[in-house]
């Protein structure tokens, strides 16, 4: 009986393994397909100076609309596109798409791009950041690059290498949700960052963590003895934005100001056109 009970579960186990494979394999042949039909989007959310209030620039964020499924969660998808390598071309478009995009707005205007750890994996990374630049002809000063310590976990003297021929190119290299990995401060010894984005968990729990509110004040510190700006991503409320604005931050970003958003929607907001058509004409 209890043998039975055992081959019973074994068996239950094995076919929700195999439903899972599945899924997993579908994915991946659907993240495929969606890339050779260029049904990838970025949009942007903006970031604020929190002096001035106003945009120093803008966030691009993949998004993924899938035939069936609707939204997929590009926490859900990146890191399959980065075991299935397809993060290396997908990534290229990225950056690419993004300073096109970028070349739109005004020259003071900022564009962010995440970037993963199989591309600092491939040769041709500072190549395509290069070509990116010269096709779009945005400033380098514009384009800052987002990495989290997972690129720099490989601690590989390559890596290193890329990053300072990314940096001597103009470029802007941003450590990304800062706090969550295992050794954030250590990192920020192994590069010279031009930013620091803590983590939106710690903004999160700002109103109900002193240890929270500790790092929070903490990291500002550490930014401003370093000399680099630091953001705080994640930010909901208006507290939220009292808060790190009084700990020193100097830039936020967040569902308060708004969520990333499409380019159309971007420019038509913060970019506006006078249109020719519109103009009334005296006489
Ligand atoms: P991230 O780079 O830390 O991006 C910030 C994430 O926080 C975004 O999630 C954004 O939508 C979300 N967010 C911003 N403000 C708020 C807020 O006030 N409240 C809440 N709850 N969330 C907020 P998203 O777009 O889902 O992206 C998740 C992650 O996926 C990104 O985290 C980044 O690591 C990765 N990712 C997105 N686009 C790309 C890409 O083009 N390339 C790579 N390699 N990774 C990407
Ligand atoms: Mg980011
Ligand atoms: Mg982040
Ligand atoms: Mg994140």
């Amino acid at each position: 009986r209890a043998k039975n009970d055992g081959r019973g579960i074994y068996r239950f186990f094995e076919a929700e393994m195999d439903a899972r494979m599945q899924i997993r394999r579908n994915l991946e042949i659907d993240l495929r397909k969606a890339f050779q039909k260029d049904e990838f989007e970025l949009h942007y959310q903006p970031l604020v100076d929190l002096e001035t209030d106003e945009i120093t620039g803008f966030e691009a964020l993949l998004r993924w609309s899938h035939p069936e499924r609707g939204n997929v969660s590009p926490a859900e998808f990146i890191p399959v596109a980065e075991e299935i390598g397809l993060i290396v071309p997908l990534g290229e478009w990225v950056v690419r798409r993004a300073c096109v995009d970028a070349a739109g707005w005004p020259t003071h205007t900022k564009v962010a791009v995440n970037l993963s750890p199989a591309q600092f994996r491939n040769d041709e990374l500072v190549n395509t950041v290069f070509n990116a630049l010269a096709t779009s002809r945005i400033a380098p000063q514009r384009l800052e690059l987002e990495i989290t310590e997972h690129v720099l976990l490989q601690h590989n003297e390559t890596t290193l290498a890329k990053l300072h021929a990314l940096r001597d190119m103009g470029v802007r290299i941003a450590m990304d949700d800062f706090g969550t990995g295992y050794s954030s401060l250590s990192y920020l010894r192994s590069f010279p960052f031009d930013k620091i984005k803590i983590d939106r968990s710690f903004i999160k729990d700002l109103s109900n963590q002193e240890e929270a509110d500790v790092i929070v004040k903490a990291v500002a510190g550490l930014s401003q003895d370093l000399g680099i700006t630091a953001t705080a991503e994640g930010v909901e409320t208006e507290n939220q934005r009292e808060h790190v604005k009084a700990a020193g931050y100097s830039e936020m970003q967040g569902f308060l100001i708004s969520p990333a958003r499409p380019i159309d929607e971007i420019n038509a907001e913060y970019f506006p056109q006078p249109t020719a058509g519109k103009k009334r004409r005296l006489a």
